[in-house]
């Protein structure tokens, strides 16, 4: 432990993201004297990306794939302030909160995830279910199914964007609905599951990964409609820039994300999608006391895509930049890998993995892809073995 007092006594973190709860663990792994660390969130359960779809399909239970941060704050001596952060005095190094007094900072950091992006899409805040805040999204979810038991509920699922997420979404909706409307004495022949995308499919990934999944949709009788794009949702349809109509009962949205309005009040300099633009140090490109890191951050120097993955591996260099800075001495440079392995599941317990051209598949690569979950959420579910870790440091 280093015994000299800090430069910086007030480290604030907005957002109790996958990289901020790292940092709460790893802060009070290595205490400054004086400094105190603030967590700042206006959720008190942070959802765990990779194991989200698991939840949605019944693989796992809500409780499995949240982190309680009320438990982790006090096992790591946080204090929390349960608030939404909406803005930024640089100028008095204050974060301004939604119906409570501002917080002071000597350094501050955000995580804050993104908005989701509905207005492209004409009545799609009206019509459509967005996937943020994940909340609120897992609520309308378990809604969703619920009336889909009932006799004249919902059978025509549509989902809209075609990236990882809402391939999984829409296979994992489906493993559930069926499931569970079966039990109701439902039909499942009555359900339809459709896709929508202005692209490829997983576009991002390699053909015979798409390949895969194509394969996985026509096996499940669901339908793929690529390279279309949707101009509005109304309260029964899909309607296409081509004027073409696809019937909807349920429509949800997994399209590009959208950032914080809050930033732009800032002063920070953006991306053009108004992201916040931070270095290789994860500090902003005009102001060295504000870090960010996951979704709501672009790393000009080395843009990824915003996934939960580079949100977990920015954890561990957002901390140690931290702890410099608030002893006065310059952040290391973090360089993410360009590539990840991504093991992309099929809505059941059977995964797809892909990393640059390469591709596989099989069951074990879910069993695989739940033991690296389960390790990553014990490091912060599992507040006794932290307890012993402190005491030990
Ligand atoms: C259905 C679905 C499935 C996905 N599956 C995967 C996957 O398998 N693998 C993968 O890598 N990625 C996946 N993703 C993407 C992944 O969820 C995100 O990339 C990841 O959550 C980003 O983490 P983050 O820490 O940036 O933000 P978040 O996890 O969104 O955390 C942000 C936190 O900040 C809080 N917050 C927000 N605004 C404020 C504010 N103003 N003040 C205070 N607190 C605030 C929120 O409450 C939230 O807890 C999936 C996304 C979805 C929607």
């Amino acid at each position: 432990m280093n015994s000299a007092a800090p430069m910086a006594k007030e480290i604030v973190l907005i957002g109790g993201g996958h990289a901020h709860v790292h940092v709460l663990v790893n802060l009070a792994m290595r205490p400054l004297p004086g400094m105190r660390v603030t967590l700042i969130a206006r959720d008190l359960a942070t959802p765990y990306s990779g194991m989200l779809p698991g939840v949605i399909a019944g693989l796992y239970r809500t409780e499995q794939a949240h982190i309680d941060l009320e438990r982790l704050a006090a096992v790591t001596g946080t204090r929390l302030i349960h608030a939404q952060a909406n803005g930024l005095d640089r100028a008095n190094k204050l974060v301004l909160l939604a119906g409570l007094p501002p917080v002071a900072y000597d350094l501050v950091s955000i995580d804050v995830g993104i908005e989701p992006s509905l207005s492209p899409i004409e009545g799609a805040a009206e019509h459509a279910i967005a996937v943020k805040p994940i909340g609120s999204f897992l609520h309308k979810i378990d809604a969703l199914i619920a009336q889909a038991c009932e006799p004249d509920g919902p059978r025509r699922i549509v989902a809209i964007g075609g990236g990882a997420g809402g391939v999984e979404l829409l296979l994992s909706l489906r493993t559930r609905l069926l499931t569970d409307a079966r039990v109701a004495g439902r039909d499942a022949g009555e359900f339809t599951f459709t896709l929508v995308t202005d692209g490829d499919i997983l576009a991002t990934h390699n053909a015979c990964v798409r390949a895969a999944f194509r394969r996985v949709f026509a096996e499940r009788g669901m339908i793929l409609r690529e390279n279309v794009r949707v101009r509005a949702v109304t309260s029964d349809t899909v309607v296409l820039e081509s004027g073409e109509t696809i019937a909807a009962d349920a429509v949800l949205v997994t399209t590009d994300a959208a950032a914080p309005d809050w930033f732009r009040g800032t002063g920070l300099e953006l991306d053009g999608k108004g992201f916040l633009a931070v270095g290789p140090t994860l500090q902003s490109v005009n102001d060295a006391d504000v870090f960010a890191a996951g979704d709501c951050a672009a790393l000009v120097a080395s843009p990824r895509e915003k996934a939960g993955v580079y949100a977990v591996r920015a954890g561990p260099p957002l901390a140690a930049g931290l702890h410099r800075r608030a002893r006065g001495l310059q952040p290391d440079e973090w360089h993410p890998q360009a590539r990840h392995l991504a093991l992309i599941s099929t809505g059941e317990r059977y995964a797809i993995a892909s990393r640059g051209i390469f591709k596989a598949e099989g069951a074990w690569l879910w069993t695989v892809k739940d033991w690296i979950d389960r390790r990553w959420m014990r490091m912060y579910q599992d507040t006794d073995a932290l307890m012993r870790r402190m005491a030990r440091r």
